[in-house]
């Protein structure tokens, strides 16, 4: 569709850029994060990607290499011609992302506010740096319409990261007269307003993401919330029904749009992996798999484990629990005290239950490649999943797409967005040791016929709504837009 070409917006490329340590030369690397799933829209849409490169404006001249020929992530087919890289000063970067972003949105947005810091030179770097975004988005549109001026690009803001982005797109876009259709899709949580209220500069902040079109959340909480705070803080008008903010100059669509992964890939993976696990057959295995943040709850689930030996030690060298954590972007403090933390809790542990030829825990502290954890997902018994607050938490929905071999059970904290579906999950609450400490016992011992069906009502589920569901889903949110825009006219 030449008509309308797609500019995504991002605080990261769908790949990361590490200097080769023999050659010296920039090269394309695989990146963790769940946005990789948006590449290959954009690569069908011959589109173009706003993101961070990874590097600094003082370091060398920025050249974005091709992908190499055995590429095969979901971003090889971008060329790089359509990547626009974010260059700015690392200390300017870090004010904005290991500071506004870390240290004040993201414990923010994830009802943690004890965490988050406020401070005035934090947020002044967060808008210098979302202008830059904005400005690079406004240099791509203006070629794009120089080339095919009946064009009415699609610009697709992701993340926490570029809220303030959309207010300054628009307004230099109004200035020279281009028409632009902005949609904003939130990976996050998004807070109720006695939460978000804190946040000294939040009309500014609500009114940047109100100056899109359409907005995404992963869950109908999070559109609500961000309708109240509309309301209550802008006073704006509001239609909780038809999810729709009027905005002083125009109406804006709120729309409830579950991210998701790509499920056949994971199915495939998982049915032609190699056994990496080497486990006795009475043995069980129990994974977790997070990004290394205290949104994930991995304090509350070694205390869980934990309660679990101590009143089921008939588990003591038949249950192993592999917990694979990848540490997370940003020189943070709360991850510095969590890394310690941990350490500790799980040396103390192994150090009580380990007996010669056995230990309750091990503990990837690293990146594991998705080939490799789709085997670790099939060897797995149980799966917990059980963060204190997650946007959607992707790793219960890969664990079930990769479930081909004897069905395994998944536990899920009602508190990630996940766990508004996959109800024949065994829901637990983190916080309440004892109960999920027999949720763990009660998944090891559960008969073949009950995890049978329940995994099979959540893979049906999972496979009828990937990631393909929701691009096309936002498509359509963005579609209707057009037409009730029309109408109206
Ligand atoms: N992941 C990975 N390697 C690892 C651990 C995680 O590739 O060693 C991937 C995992 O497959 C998932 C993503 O990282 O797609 C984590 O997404 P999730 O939504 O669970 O958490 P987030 O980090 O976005 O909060």
């Amino acid at each position: 569709d030449p008509g309308c070409p797609l500019v995504v917006v991002a605080n990261r490329l769908p790949f990361s850029l590490k200097k080769n340590p023999t050659t010296g030369v920039l090269e394309r690397q695989q990146s963790a994060s769940g946005l990789v799933t948006v590449a290959p829209m954009v690569v069908e849409k011959k589109g173009l990607w706003v993101g961070w490169s990874g590097t600094y404006k003082e370091d060398t001249p920025l050249v974005i290499p091709e992908a190499k020929p055995d590429d095969k992530s979901p971003s090889a087919g971008l060329k790089s011609h359509q990547v626009i890289p974010l260059n700015c000063e690392k200390k300017l970067f870090d004010k904005y992302y290991t500071g506004c972003c870390k240290t004040t949105f993201w414990p923010l947005f994830h009802s943690m506010p004890d965490r988050a810091v406020f401070q005035a030179d934090m947020w002044e770097a967060y808008r210098s740096v979302n202008e830059e975004f904005a400005r690079l988005t406004v240099e791509a549109i203006k070629r794009e319409v120089a080339a095919n001026p009946k064009t009415v690009p699609l610009v697709w803001l992701h993340d926490y990261h570029v809220m303030l982005a959309p207010g300054y797109i628009r307004a230099a876009c109004e200035e020279l007269g281009i028409s632009i259709k902005l949609a904003f899709f939130l990976h996050i949580p998004f807070p109720p307003w006695d939460i978000m209220r804190l946040f000294p500069w939040d009309d500014e902040l609500l009114q940047g993401i109100l100056a899109c079109d359409s907005i995404g959340f992963n869950i109908d909480d999070y559109c609500l919330n961000f309708i109240d705070c509309c309301k209550r803080q802008l006073g704006c008008r509001v239609d909780r029904h038809l999810m729709l903010v009027e905005s002083y100059r125009h109406t804006v669509g709120i729309h409830k749009l579950p991210i998701s992964i790509p499920y056949e890939r994971f199915n495939k993976l998982a049915t032609e992996a190699s056994q990496i696990i080497r486990h006795n057959s009475d043995e069980q295995l129990v994974l977790a798999v997070d990004t290394f943040d205290y949104i994930k709850g991995l304090r509350h689930r070694l205390r869980a484990l934990e309660t679990l030996f101590e009143k089921h030690p008939e588990h003591i060298e038949h249950v192993t629990f592999l917990q694979v954590a990848v540490p997370s972007y940003g020189d943070v403090k709360d991850y510095q005290e969590l890394k310690e933390d941990l350490d500790r809790m799980i040396g103390n542990l192994n150090g009580r239950f380990s007996t010669p030829n056995w230990s309750p825990i091990r503990y990837i502290f690293g990146y594991i490649s998705q080939e490799q954890l789709a085997s670790y997902y099939r060897e797995s018994s149980v799966c917990c999943v059980t963060p204190l607050r997650d946007g959607m938490n992707l790793v219960a929905k890969e664990f079930v797409a990769c479930q081909v071999k004897e069905p395994g059970v998944l536990i899920l904290s009602p508190f990630a967005g996940a766990g508004v579906t996959m109800l024949e999950s065994l829901l637990v609450n983190p916080y309440n040791t004892r109960e999920f400490a027999e949720t763990m016992h009660r998944a090891l011992t559960m008969s073949h016929d009950e995890r049978e069906l329940r995994m099979k009502q959540l893979r049906r589920r999972e496979s009828e709504n990937d990631v393909n569901y929701w691009l096309k889903s936002f498509l359509k949110s963005v579609d209707c837009l057009i037409d009730n825009q029309e109408q109206t006219e």
